[in-house]
């Protein structure tokens, strides 16, 4: 196996595991279809030269190494890999060309880093989160207190339930494993707090909409907790697909889909908490962690938290959204605790990372999943 992985090589892989290691290969298969093909095209004479100017390979000082038929080359045969997950319909598309790339995010970080730091100073001039209790809204049955967090009602909410974690530092991107299982503390005090007042509504739903590409109006650090009578569709997603995976092949679900990406090289672990690069990410770097319940569990909340970071601090990760699926509160049944990150892409840019592939077709990704989990086991090794 080559040493500088890559999803381009997922035809290899799969065959090799064919070859190899029959009762993997038939997991995959049975969670997974996919398919690998060449898309070509012709570049005419007139297009050569934007097109050796805007994808010709680079070294430091900038000069291109390669030769322009290489480029061409290059560009008139691009490789699609296909993958679908057949138990919950998410469908991603990987093109060579977007995946070639280099870098993560290269020299943008730099600028990005700074760009996000004045949008931070300014917004705290006239920050109505630095003061929850003066200018947001309380819940019916008051405020949950923690130690670095405060809950507020929603003033435009998404559902009956819907109100807000907000932190006690305006800057969403500073903040520690206690600052972070601080506002787990309050998310889930506050998921009690709404049973308690409204027993049907027993579905908790944690969200991190993390600056504005990521869809946040506020600047200031906080997350969206919801309860529900009845999960939410993507939430519903899982839940079937765990439970007609189940019915068909006596089997768990989440188990079996971590152990199709530790087959691929895709996944790590930290204690008991199990988590991936998803090989049918929503958008870019889609992680998803399989934990217990992170509000009481330590190395759940800690996997998250380490995964967090690595994105903001290492690779230059500032607008995410991160998503927490729980089971029902007072509920029996051993589903886990689902939790999902995602790269919204850089504030410099002005397209949307999202268009219509991605609202009704398949998600076409450009960061390839081994890059993300290479960095990703660095981070838990070195620590
Ligand atoms: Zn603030």
């Amino acid at each position: 196996m080559v040493d500088e992985s890559s999803i381009m090589d997922f035809d290899n892989r799969i065959q090799y595991l064919r070859r190899t290691d029959e009762s993997n290969y038939s997991l995959l298969e049975r969670i997974f279809s996919f398919d690998s093909q060449t898309g070509s095209q012709v570049i005419p004479q007139s297009l050569r030269s934007k097109v050796l100017n805007y994808f010709g390979r680079r070294d430091s000082s900038r000069n291109i190494i390669e030769t322009p038929e290489e480029v061409v080359e290059r560009i008139e045969k691009q490789k699609i890999v296909k993958i679908n997950n057949i138990w919950t319909g998410e469908s991603t598309l990987f093109n060579s060309l977007r995946s070639d790339r280099p870098g993560i995010r290269g020299s943008d970080v730099e600028k990005e880093k700074k760009y996000v730091h004045g949008l931070i100073e300014d917004s705290k001039n006239v920050c109505d989160f630095c003061h929850p209790e003066k200018y947001t809204p309380e819940d019916v049955f008051g405020r949950i207190q923690g130690k670095h967090s405060i809950t507020a009602a929603n003033l435009a909410k998404y559902d009956v339930w819907s109100s807000l974690v907000i932190f006690e530092d305006h800057n969403p991107l500073k903040f520690t494993l206690d600052e972070f299982d601080d506002y787990l503390k309050t998310s889930f005090q506050w998921f009690e707090a709404v049973n308690n007042n409204d027993p049907q509504f027993t579905y908790p739903f944690f969200i991190w909409n993390c600056l504005p590409r990521a869809g946040a109006s506020q600047v200031h650090g906080h997350c969206q907790i919801l309860m529900s009578k009845e999960p939410y569709a993507g939430v519903q997603t899982l839940i079937k697909a765990y439970q007609n995976y189940k019915k068909e092949n006596s089997d768990d679900y989440f188990q079996d889909l971590y152990q199709a990406h530790r087959s691929l090289e895709l996944s790590h672990k930290n204690g008991d908490t199990l988590f991936f690069a998803n090989i049918t990410p929503i958008k870019e770097k889609e992680i998803v962690i399989i934990s217990r319940d992170p509000s009481t569990n330590y190395k759940s909340r800690e996997t998250i938290f380490k995964i967090l970071r690595c994105f903001i601090d290492v690779m230059g990760v500032f607008n995410f959204n991160l998503s927490i699926s729980c089971p029902p509160i007072n509920n029996q049944e051993k589903f886990p605790y689902i939790t999902r990150i995602v790269d919204r892409g850089s504030l410099l840019k002005s397209t949307a990372d999202m268009g219509g592939m991605e609202l009704y077709g398949s998600s076409v990704v450009a960061d390839d999943p081994y890059k993300i989990i290479k960095i990703l086991k660095y981070a838990f090794k070195t620590e």
